[in-house]
């Protein structure tokens, strides 16, 4: 197919008015394309030459492409560039200043360039991928040129979904949009698009075929949630629970030589974990593909540490200083593939039995602490150990459930804390400080920081910032001149704080606030040390709900009582 043609398709698809005149537009073009470009024009339509698990990227920034752009126009590069800058879309430049041709460009052509530049690197890489860049433009037309601008530059953007293009490819080669479960799930297994393509055109048979592959990362399966214990007992019966743990799901693929570790989105994340994929090599020597949850572990105690942690791993060269600082225990809690064969088909009781016969014990591995519970007590208990354990809570398994690749159904169900999704309470608090505002917000209050009051010490004690639920009216004017008065350059003595607000306020006005959840934290002074020594109680995604004029500040809500609330947004 010209790449002309296929073009002009992307362009009626960017205008379809419903995701059906998407399918059907879709569905055409690829039955006109050649076999063998179908699976390129499935990448090309992604802004891609590859799955985004292989994580080959164009490496062309903005700017370079307006050079490539200057090149095949014969034009000062420092000019182009500031024209790309202005415009803000380096497709429009294309568009309006390519010259008007009768380009001969085959969509293979412009792929097998592309994946050329996308590959190249090292030394001398960037001046290469620019010249192969202007050569394409230099053959290209405006409208050609712009989309070939767009995907190098990762701006394609075309509002097509994975889900779209299945069903496209379904019409086209199965000729019904219905048949879409099929390719579904072999995406599901292999995670590659273009892959998928191949297959269908080969018929239904080689779409059910299809198995997992080591290397090729499995869509993760995913936990709904319930209201409560009750629900969930109700929803599964007798069932296993294991512990939630809360660092970064992976997904770690072995061949034997090679290792892959995936992330939740995805992504190739293997550089990120040295140490874990050390900790299995020493242990393992066969194939197999397992999922885990990495949690940092306090390199003296052991001890795990929250979610946040992980992301100071996040960096593009992973010191070892960091490893040390950031020591990863991996939580292993499934197995999908062991030695030849997969797994993923077995009920959650045998791919369990299997799992614990694959582990073994090393100092930076664990299993998931799992337990048989049959009723709401044994659940509620497991649960309150998991919290005491530091876990998140648990995650309920179905004995018969099967490893369901990309969905979210009742197999797994998680039990969080604040499950309900929300406190039923709301909480009276004191405004004892603010942060000045910015943007918007200028000339007013960005956030307010409010406390609760506890009568033993004769404090105000800080819990949150709230920053939401407020009116422009209550930005403008009610709050300046509400709190204006009490306004102050220092801390007030009554006021415990360890965060410095931009203005302080003496406790006067008292406000109703809503939030989800209630959780422990080191910034925050609300009973301090009594429920975790160096925590206090904070609110999760506070909002303004009115003013109390009608309470006193020593009439607002008492640390003791967000204690209380604490322990009871933890059924018992
Ligand atoms: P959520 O992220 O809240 O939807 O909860 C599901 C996530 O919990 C999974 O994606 C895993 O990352 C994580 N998790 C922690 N422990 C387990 C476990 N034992 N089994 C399954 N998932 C777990």
């Amino acid at each position: 197919m010209t790449f002309r043609r296929f073009v002009a398709t992307l362009q009626e698809v960017e205008k379809a008015s419903s995701r059906l005149a998407m399918v059907r537009l879709l569905a055409e073009a690829f039955r006109e394309l050649p076999a063998e470009e179908v699976p390129l024009a499935v990448n090309l339509l992604q802004g891609r030459v590859a799955p985004e698990f292989e994580g080959l990227e164009f490496g062309v920034a903005e700017k370079e492409a307006a050079k490539a752009l200057a090149l095949a126009l014969g034009r000062d590069e420092g000019e182009v560039v500031q024209e790309v800058k202005q415009k803000g879309d380096i497709g429009a430049v294309a568009r309006e200043r390519l010259p008007e041709q009768e380009g001969g460009l085959g969509l293979k052509h412009v792929y097998d360039e592309l994946r050329a530049i996308a590959e190249d690197s090292g030394p001398g890489s960037q001046a290469r991928k620019r010249e192969r860049l202007a050569r394409l433009l230099k053959a290209a037309s405006p409208a050609e040129g712009a989309i070939i601008l767009r995907i190098v530059t990762g701006r394609l953007r075309l509002g097509v979904g994975d889900a779209t293009v299945l069903e496209a490819l379904a019409l086209a080669f199965l000729g019904d949009r219905a048949k879409k479960p099929l390719l579904e799930r072999a995406y599901n297994l292999t995670s590659d698009l273009a892959h998928v393509a191949w297959l269908v055109m080969q018929g239904e048979e080689a779409l059910r075929a299809v198995r997992l592959e080591v290397g090729k990362p499995v869509r993760m399966m995913l936990a709904e949630r319930l209201p409560g214990p009750e629900q969930i007992m109700e929803k599964l019966g007798p069932h296993y629970a294991e512990h939630k743990y809360d660092g970064e799901r992976v997904q770690v693929h072995y061949d034997g030589r090679r290792f892959w570790v995936y992330s939740r989105r995805l992504e190739n994340i293997t550089h990120q974990y040295p140490d874990l994929l050390q900790a299995l090599a020493e242990v393992q020597s066969r194939p197999f593909i397992i999922e885990a949850e990495a949690v940092v572990t306090d390199p003296l105690t052991g001890e795990m540490r929250p979610f946040q942690n992980v992301l100071n791993r996040k960096v593009k060269h992973l010191t070892e200083e960091l490893l040390e600082k950031y020591p990863i225990k991996g939580f292993v809690f499934e197995i999908l593939f062991e030695d030849g064969e997969p797994l993923i088909e077995l009920p959650y009781t045998q791919r369990r039995e299997r799992l614990e016969k694959w582990f073994k014990p090393h100092e930076r591995l664990a299993l998931s602490v799992k337990r048989y519970v049959e009723d709401v007590r044994q659940l509620t208990e497991f649960f309150d150990e998991s919290i005491e354990a530091g876990c998140e809570g648990l995650v309920c398994k179905k004995p018969d459930g099967v490893y369901e690749a990309g969905k979210r159904g009742f197999k797994w169900v998680k039990y969080k804390r604040g499950i309900a999704g929300k406190l039923s309470d709301t909480l009276d608090l004191v405004i004892v400080g603010a942060w000045l505002g910015r943007g918007k917000r200028a000339g007013s209050y960005g956030s307010l920081l409010a406390a609760t009051y506890n009568p033993d010490e004769d404090r105000f004690e800080t819990i949150t910032k709230i920053g939401s639920g407020f009116s422009d009216e209550d930005l403008g004017r009610v709050l300046p001149q509400r709190l204006g008065p009490y306004r102050r350059e220092e801390r007030h003595p009554r006021v415990w704080s360890l965060l410095e607000p931009d203005v302080w306020f003496e406790p006067a006005q008292v406000v109703e606030v809503e939030a989800q959840e209630i959780t422990l934290s080191p910034n925050h002074t609300c009973a301090f040390g009594v429920v975790k020594e160096g925590r206090g109680l904070a609110l999760r995604f506070p909002r303004f709900v009115r003013y109390r004029d009608d309470k006193s500040p020593e009439e607002a809500t008492s640390s003791a009582e967000v204690v209380e609330m604490y322990k009871n947004q933890w059924p018992s």
